[in-house]
């Protein structure tokens, strides 16, 4: 039985083996085939693809009257998303690629629409598809819930947690608001309060019971501030093996820590019962033993935090202020919000020309960039959120999360060795892009495609009034931002980026404008700087957050390439896979897509190819794994996700002059990881299998 589908089948995709073993455990759809009446999976790239695309396309519905043009429209999208998966363009996060669609089993004649050729499909067959999504069509992956000090409230915040991980979401937590160990119940009578780190089990006993969606084990983040005074217990608080399993944890460091472990000052643990001052400790020996810990086990991660709020277009509305982030650490959000997550495969905009020399199609990428940044906005529509809470606030600030993967194989492809200063000036020049097209986009959802902005933007607005007043005028009239030659544009800038009420990325995505390839000459590139600049004085802007480089751990696998911004971990591997004749299971190995036979062979001989383009994270010296970093931190305006590998001979201050630089280049958190020191990630990011 076969859905009624002309589109083509797994081998035809170009997918490897590896990719498709990967689609066929994890990412195929089961449901009720009405032809068959039997129950089927996808088989295939292009019906999995279909089905993707087809939900997402279906919530623009919600926006169109059912004109012919209307239709004409929802084709295009469809077969715009359809075509930039199956060409490896784009990718989703992994939860939309399990949730849409699922659950729509019921009806017949609905699962014929998620498959039947597009030009079948009608205005009211995409509508009913966006009507009759179940609750299972959950479709983000990042969500951050608080922890308030009460009982009621902390396992109120389990349950929630526990909803989330069973539709597929991460889910962090900051446990920063939970008195501390040993501190007063009841005014005095009741006892004595266990502390964060305690209840911190309650959620990882939560996550050994439930699997996410059926398919991946729960993922959590715990955070904590540092001037908790449980603060030593929880940077211990995975030191025992197997402590915590399904936990991340990340410390939020203050500007005050970073500056007083410089200094060589003081620094205060407050109490959270009543807010005095328990214990004043040396800030360099908290400083120290976060880092003495990360360089032993890589655990607990560091999270800028005071960063994240300065980089915050909400920051003037104290209910989207920022305490954690998700799992992997790249999407700092307000409590109770969510945040879906999309990624651009840097590698399939490396081009050939006749002569066989390698170029990067810098407006093609700038044109996708746009495009995905559309499509990660419809999902926020076609979601089901779950949490009602959680709906109401995403809705309210629409945050998207927009990223890139590939980026290691682009330079394997485009002959630079991943670090190299060559390299670092593609990474610069793809930055500038994104994070120009990713203001573009945002702007250009409410000015050209005619959607409301979100309902919070009015805080963008009152941003740029402050501004302003801070510039010693009232506010800056429309017609000025039009006049902006060169040298204004430039100073404007300086200005912006000299107060501290601007978001830095934002000033730094607008002076990409100057250098951005891929968006037209320079007159043109201002015109749109001042555009975009003027919606976001009037708060026409369709997104919270814009970008967010995520690990990728799964998606990159799924269409063969590189990890997010992560240079290679192996250029071989082995998996376990069903033998072609269907009898069992037989060991394979995989090597990397990009090694020519001749390479495969040095490989086998040499232990690596000596082709000097082919580096591992380990060949790659840790100043350039910082600086990759800090060039994409410069435009991104949530998180980063990325590692930086130390040999096992590295020191202690090697770690915190890292995090210096890191802290000084903009990022708002980095994972180290040094050779041969215990790592216990729950979640296994950016490794090959
Ligand atoms: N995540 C999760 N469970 C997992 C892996 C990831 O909940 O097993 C969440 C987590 O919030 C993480 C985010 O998904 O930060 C993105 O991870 P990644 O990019 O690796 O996911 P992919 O889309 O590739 O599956």
């Amino acid at each position: 039985s076969s859905f009624p589908s002309p589109l083509p089948a797994g081998g035809e995709s170009g997918l490897s083996e590896n990719a498709m073993w990967l689609l066929d455990q994890r990412y195929f759809a089961r449901r009720y085939d009405s032809v068959s009446g039997t129950i089927r999976k996808e088989a295939s790239f292009g019906e999995f693809a279909r089905r993707v695309a087809r939900i997402v396309a279906s919530a623009e519905t919600a926006y169109l009257g059912g004109s012919a043009s209307d239709l004409e429209w929802l084709r295009r999208l469809e077969n715009s998303i359809y075509d930039d998966i199956t060409n490896r363009r784009f990718l989703f996060n992994s939860p939309c690629l399990f949730g849409a669609g699922a659950g729509m089993t019921v009806d017949p004649g609905l699962s014929g629409r998620i498959y039947c050729p597009p030009e079948e499909m009608t205005f009211e067959d995409y509508d009913l598809l966006r009507r009759s999504r179940t609750r299972s069509q959950q479709l983000f992956a990042c969500f951050v819930i608080d922890v308030p000090d009460s009982i009621d409230g902390i396992f109120d915040g389990v349950k929630d947690a526990a909803v989330i991980s069973k539709y597929g979401g991460g889910v962090g937590g900051n446990f920063g608001h939970l008195r501390e160990r040993g501190s007063a119940i009841n005014g005095g009578i009741g006892g004595q309060a266990s502390g964060p780190v305690s209840f911190m089990e309650t959620w990882n006993t939560m996550g050994a019971v439930v699997v996410q969606g059926g398919r991946r084990r729960a993922a959590l983040m715990g955070m904590l501030f540092d001037d908790h005074p449980d603060i030593f217990d929880f940077i211990d608080a995975k030191v025992e093996e197997g402590k915590l399993p399904y936990f991340n944890i990340s410390v939020c460091v203050s500007d005050k820590l970073m500056k007083e472990a410089e200094g060589g000052g003081d620094f205060s643990l407050v109490s959270r019962s009543d807010g005095k001052t328990v214990r004043r400790v040396k800030a360099a020996d908290l400083w120290n033993k976060l880092c003495e810990s990360a360089w032993k086990r890589g655990d607990p991660g560091i999270f800028f935090i005071d960063r994240a709020n300065d980089d915050n277009l909400l920051k003037l509305g104290e209910t989207w202020k920022i305490e954690s982030t998700n799992p992997c650490g790249e999407q700092p959000l307000p409590n109770y919000t969510s945040c879906n997550l999309g990624s651009v495969n840097v590698e399939a905009f490396v081009t050939t020309s006749p002569d066989g020399r390698k170029s990067f199609d810098f407006s093609a990428f700038v044109d996708q960039v746009f495009r995905s940044m559309y499509y990660l906005d419809l999902v926020i529509d076609a979601c089901s959120y779950p949490l009602e809470r959680i709906e109401e606030r995403t809705k309210k600030i629409r945050p998207v999360g927009l990223g890139i993967m590939g980026l290691a194989d682009a330079a394997i492809l485009l002959g630079m060795r991943y670090g190299s200063p060559r390299f670092s000036e593609f990474c610069k020049c793809l930055g500038d892009s994104m994070g120009s097209a990713a203001l573009c986009a945002a702007a250009g959802i409410v000015s050209d495609m005619g959607k409301d902005p979100f309902p919070e933007a009015g805080l963008i607005e009152d941003l740029f009034s402050e501004f302003a007043r801070e510039q010693g005028e009232e506010l800056f009239p429309e017609s000025w931002y039009g006049r902006l030659d060169r040298e204004g544009f430039r100073s404007l800038l300086e200005k912006m980026r000299s107060s501290a009420t601007i978001p830095y990325t934002l000033s730094n995505a607008l002076e990409g404008f100057f250098t951005a390839q891929g968006l037209g000459n320079e007159g043109a590139r201002l015109e749109l700087a001042g555009n975009v600049l003027l919606a976001f004085t009037k708060g026409k802007i369709r997104n919270s957050r814009r970008l967010s480089v995520a690990p990728t751990g799964s998606i990159s696998m799924l269409i063969d390439t590189s990890a997010g911004i992560e240079p290679n971990f192996a250029w071989s591997w082995t998996r376990r896979i069903a033998r072609a004749d269907g009898e069992g299971q037989e060991t394979r190995e995989f090597c990397h897509k990009l090694l020519s036979p001749g390479q495969v062979d040095e490989l086998h001989e040499k232990g690596k190819p000596s082709d000097p383009v082919f580096v591992t994270a380990y060949d790659i010296p840790p100043d350039e794994h910082v600086e990759v970093t800090g060039i994409f931190a410069r435009v991104v305006d949530s998180g980063i996700s990325k590692t930086v590998n130390l040999p096992s001979g590295a020191t202690v201050d090697e770690v915190k002059q890292i995090y210096r630089r890191c802290y000084a280049m903009g990022a708002k958190g980095i994972t180290i990881y040094r050779d041969g020191s215990r790592s216990f990630q729950p979640i296994e990011t950016a490794k090959k299998p």
